[in-house]
């Protein structure tokens, strides 16, 4: 059989459309490809969850691929290999309550485990505004990646969704999008984004895990930028806390009425 130009062309259409039309309205929609937001769709998925996830990049997995400075090794604390075992990343033992993880076998297991569970990734879409109505936020508004970089005057669409997830890193894109457009207080000290600290490994890692919250109502903050929207510090290059946080906020939003 020889292949076709306009079947492949239209099938590839065809099959995107459809993805992206059904998951138009969802339970919960994730921001942010990075390790909590990943392994928060695949918890959620797993449990039955309608979910999209919108990365802004063409690779998910933010930060997670370059380990530290590049060296793509990751380390995680014992209750980070717990998660790390769940997935069946292989990790291996440095010294004690230290263990380190190929950071592409993890990224990729990761993501795998995601996507077969049912959480749909949709990639090199960029989350540039919500949808507020009588003071909650009931959705993105999401355009092309590419529309964004290149500063196109192009109308975006939208995503309705039960529950969202900020799990932008550092940036903290939807939570500060809230804090500055909304008229919404988030339930944080100052009621804004309180701006990350200097580093502290230890208390950063506690910290993260704590300050994955219910942010505002239906907005969950997870990952780098629940420490980064409570105040804080940064960790470096080590990864429990991340993973702990996903798996922390798809908890919340399941036990959510
Ligand atoms: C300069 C720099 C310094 C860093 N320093 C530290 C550090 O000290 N400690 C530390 O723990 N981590 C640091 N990180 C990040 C590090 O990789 C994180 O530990 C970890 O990856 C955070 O995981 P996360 O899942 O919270 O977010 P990330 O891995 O950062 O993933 C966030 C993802 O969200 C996507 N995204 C952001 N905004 C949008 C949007 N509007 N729409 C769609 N997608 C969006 C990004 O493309 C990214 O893929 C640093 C990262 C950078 C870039």
């Amino acid at each position: 059989m020889s292949l076709n130009e306009v079947v492949i062309t239209r099938a590839i259409i065809d099959r995107f459309m459809q993805k992206l039309s059904d998951y138009a309205e969802v339970d919960t929609a994730i921001v942010g490809g990075g390790p909590a937001g990943l392994v928060a769709a695949y918890f959620l998925a797993k449990a039955g969850k309608k979910t999209a996830l919108f990365e802004r990049k063409l690779s998910i997995g933010g930060g997670m691929w370059g380990g530290g400075m590049m060296f793509n090794e990751i380390v995680v604390q014992e209750e980070g290999k717990e998660v790390l075992d769940h997935f069946g990343v292989s990790s291996m033992k440095y010294q004690e309550g230290y263990y380190t993880a190929d950071a592409v076998e993890a990224v990729s297991t990761i993501c795998s485990r995601a996507v077969q569970a049912g959480a749909k990734v949709f990639n090199c879409i960029s989350v540039e505004d919500v949808i507020v109505k009588e003071g909650a936020v009931r959705g993105l508004v999401v355009n092309w990646s590419p529309v964004e970089m290149a500063g196109l005057h192009v109308d975006p669409l939208s995503i309705e969704a039960k529950a969202i997830i900020d799990s932008t890193g550092h940036d903290t894109e939807v939570l500060s999008l809230i804090a500055r457009k909304a008229d919404i207080t988030l339930n944080t000290e100052s009621g804004g984004i309180m701006g990350e600290r200097s580093m502290w490994a230890d208390k950063a890692e506690q910290l993260t895990l704590e300050h994955t919250r219910e942010i505002c109502p239906g907005v969950y903050a997870a990952g780098m930028a629940a420490n980064a929207a409570y105040g804080g510090p940064r960790m470096g290059p080590i990864f429990g806390g991340m993973l702990l946080s996903g798996k922390k906020a798809a908890e919340l939003i399941l036990s959510s009425k």
